[in-house]
């Protein structure tokens, strides 16, 4: 029985386009207890492969985190397999607004230690004592209130491209990071004021909100469903949009745009520019912000240094990153001396 991929990245995005089947891409989890976590894994590989599902989805004792594409046609068997699992019954789906058939080009589901990295001894405090869940109407109008604030849980790189009016986006790689900032800014701040907060998709704030309640913060709020779930629900009630510009999402699209503002800049020449492109040297990959004139000049590089590279014979420069580690990959999202204008 094939319990893994078979086909490279290559072929499967010459099967999609020969297929001309629309996919719908769609994210959602759910914290749920998990016993036999490899077994859990293999049953939905098993289901999804022949549902042709795409995607990356993490399986842990904790719970499930998943990001993927279906076919539209097969969205409601795959609905319904959804339902028969009794902890993923009627679970949300975010549906990505922007839709892009080659948004994933693999199945995998991997087993890993939690769904979220988020750096928590979770056995400190209690995960389930949560903050109050709070749809798009009300999030507007807490987010008003003199008495709010307003946190951005995720990444710089994220917050850069786009965020909510008035929101502190902490300059931080990583979630566990900005746990700790967060705390020590706000640390006057626990009794009387309303702390809220909001993610991509409500995952990171469902801990967030629990971990600043156990250091001793009184009301706390976060965006249910986050900002995915926040543009469907403004569109649908037609309320007003307080979000400016993109959210960041981690498929190939990179980025939906949610309002028309443009709140970024290019990093090399500091144009008014939101998108995000990785360095095209292989070696390198930094993830960065780069505008069409300077994507050209530089051949699709963050460096002279790596368009030098990247213009070598491929023998070359496989010679070269014999035994180097791609660091840019894990540790330094959208950061380089080089860039002049990140912020
Ligand atoms: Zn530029
Ligand atoms: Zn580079």
């Amino acid at each position: 029985m094939q319990l893994y991929n078979t086909l490279s990245a290559k072929e499967r995005a010459a099967l999609i386009k020969e297929a001309g089947k629309d996919r719908l891409t769609i994210s959602f989890y759910k914290y749920a207890h998990i016993g036999n976590t490899s077994i859990f894994r293999n049953h939905l590989f098993i289901h999804w492969n022949d549902l042709e599902v795409l995607g990356r989805i993490y399986v842990a004792n904790e719970g499930i985190n998943a990001q993927l594409s279906v076919p539209a046609e097969n969205f409601g068997p795959f609905k319904e397999h959804l339902d028969s699992i009794s902890f993923l019954e009627n679970v949300r789906l975010n549906i990505a607004i922007e839709q892009d058939n080659l948004s994933f080009l693999k199945l995998k589901v991997k087993v890993r230690h939690k769904i979220v990295a988020d750096g928590l001894n979770d056995k400190s405090f209690d995960v389930t004592n949560k903050g109050i869940h709070v749809g798009a109407e009300k999030f507007n109008e807490l987010i008003e209130d003199p008495d709010t604030i307003l946190v951005d849980m995720r990444n710089h790189y994220e917050s850069e491209i786009g965020h909510f009016k008035n929101a502190i986006t902490p300059d931080v790689d990583t979630f566990r990071d900005s746990l700790d900032i967060i705390e020590q800014d706000l640390a006057d701040h626990k009794e009387d004021k309303k702390l809220v907060m909001y993610c991509t998709g409500g995952i990171r704030c469902e801990k967030a909100s629990a971990y600043y309640k156990h250091k001793g913060f009184k009301q706390v709020y976060q965006l249910e469903g986050g900002i995915i779930e926040y543009t469907r629900q403004v569109t649908q009630k037609n309320l007003e949009n307080k979000f400016r510009g993109k959210n960041f999402v981690f498929d190939h699209r990179r980025g939906e745009r949610i309002s028309e503002d443009v709140i970024a800049k290019c990093h090399q020449c500091g144009a008014s520019c939101d998108e995000h492109v990785n360095c095209a040297n292989e070696a390198c990959h930094l993830l960065f912000i780069q505008c069409e004139a300077c994507a050209e000049k530089m051949n699709n590089c963050c460096s002279d240094h790596c368009k030098e590279i990247h213009e070598l014979p491929y023998e070359e420069q496989k010679a070269l990153r014999k035994g180097k580690v791609v660091s840019n990959k894990i540790f330094k999202k959208g950061r380089s001396e080089v860039l002049k204008f990140k912020n």
